[in-house]
This record gives C-alpha cells, sequence and structure tokens, in this order.
C-alpha cells in the first residue's frame, strides 16, 4: 500500500495553526482512508455522488465529508442527509436545492461558492462580478437551511508559481470585499478554500484556511 500515513504525516507537519486539511479521497480506496482516518483524519473530501454514497455507508460515522466536485442538482437530494460542506456552489439555482433538500432533512448545510479566477476555461465556478451579482441579490439570505462559510477556488495548473499566486491573492481580496460587505457579522463566513498537491504551500502564503490534497497523501488516481 502506499505510504498513506507517511505522506498525510509530511502535509499535516506543513501546516500553520487555524489551517485544516480535506484529504481527497476520490478514486481511492477505503483502506486508504481508513489508514489516514486512523492518523486522525477526519475531513475527506469527494467529487462522485455514488461513491460518497458507497464510502459514507462503509467508512466511520464521524467522518465529515465534502462534496468539491461540480454538483448536478438532481443528486443534491442524496447526499443532503449526511454531507458536512458543498464546496463548489456556483449558481443561484444549486443553491436553492441545496436549502430545499436541508430542509427536508431538517439540516442547515455549509457550503463554499466556487470562484472561477484561473485563465483556463471551464463551465465551472462564479465570476467576481457573478459573485457579486448573487451576494448583492439577496435572496440567499431567505435560504435558512444553508450557511455560506466562505470561498473555494482553484489555481491554474501550470508550473508558474507567480501565476498561480496572482490568481490566489485575488481569491483572497475578493474574499476580504465580500466578507466587509456581507458578512462582517457573520463568524460562520472564514473559510479561503485553495491549494492541492502541487500548489498547497503557495496556497498557505496565499491565506489559505482548508487545504484540499488528494495525489500527495494517497498517490496517483486509478480511473
Ligand atoms: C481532485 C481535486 C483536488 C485534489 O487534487 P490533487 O492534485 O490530487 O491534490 C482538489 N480539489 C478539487 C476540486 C479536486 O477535484
Amino acid at each position: 500500500m502506499y505510504d498513506v500515513k507517511g505522506n498525510l504525516s509530511r502535509v499535516l507537519a506543513d501546516l500553520p495553526p487555524g489551517v485544516r486539511l480535506v484529504a481527497i479521497s476520490k478514486y481511492h480506496p477505503n483502506e486508504y482512508i481508513e489508514a489516514a482516518y486512523e492518523l486522525g483524519q477526519r475531513i475527506f473530501g469527494e467529487s462522485h455522488e455514488q461513491e460518497l454514497r458507497q464510502k459514507h455507508g462503509s467508512l466511520p460515522q464521524d467522518i465529515e465529508w465534502h462534496f468539491i466536485g461540480h454538483l448536478q442538482t438532481n443528486k443534491v437530494k442524496y447526499i443532503a442527509p449526511y454531507i458536512s460542506m458543498v464546496e463548489a456552489v456556483d449558481s443561484m439555482k444549486l443553491l436553492r436545492e441545496i436549502n430545499k433538500q436541508a430542509k427536508n432533512c431538517g439540516r442547515t448545510i455549509k457550503v463554499l461558492l466556487e470562484l472561477h479566477i484561473a485563465e483556463e476555461e471551464t463551465k465551472y465556478g462564479l465570476t467576481l462580478d457573478a459573485c457579486r451579482q448573487l451576494l448583492d441579490a439577496g435572496e440567499w439570505r431567505q435560504l435558512d437551511h444553508v450557511q455560506i462559510c466562505g470561498l473555494m477556488m482553484m489555481a491554474s495548473f501550470v508550473d508558474d508559481e507567480n501565476q498561480i499566486r496572482r490568481e490566489m491573492t485575488m481569491a483572497a481580496d475578493f474574499f476580504d470585499e465580500v466578507k466587509a460587505r456581507h458578512f462582517a457579522h457573520d463568524d460562520a463566513f472564514c473559510e479561503r478554500s485553495w491549494g492541492m498537491s502541487h500548489d498547497y504551500k503557495i496556497a498557505l502564503e496565499c491565506r489559505s484556511t482548508m487545504i484540499r490534497v488528494g495525489t500527495t497523501i494517497f498517490g496517483p488516481r486509478v480511473y
């Protein structure tokens, strides 16, 4: 087996106080997750509903599962009973559906708004302007069963560290803007989720509070 415990220990040793690790376990078997769990890791991230359903059903119940991928609205009902956080919300439609399903379960679900800052073309994530508009519109304030806890983003997948730093700094500055404008009195709005295997050390310099690391801990994914 891949040296999950050794790798996890090294990543955890890099974390300053106040920064948490989401161990990204997608495509990795339960025994890898159990090894990390034995070392005390409790937050894991998955990006496919069915895979998550199986893992949630067969692994310890005190694991906090984060949904990190693109979530289709028709899948929300399956994860609503147990998901700790939906990290990549990029539309009011999805936010409304999470609220509705959370209400059905008598829960409040934590979410992050996903920003699209990277230069790469992707369909997902809110541009800064779209995020401003969503928050200014204010409908989210009526959704009592979702709690917006912060922002998440993926930097461009490039070697140029300066570009990664620029993008993450842009996200961190935007967090400050949004915090001041909409969440100044809301202590729950505190999370900045950025940093993956190849760039989490940069993310730690760019005010990340939550890194999402998979490959460095569990090895390459077998699809
Ligand atoms: C897969 C994934 C990660 C982890 O990527 P690694 O390079 O394996 O660390 C982080 N965030 C998101 C959104 C992902 O889909």
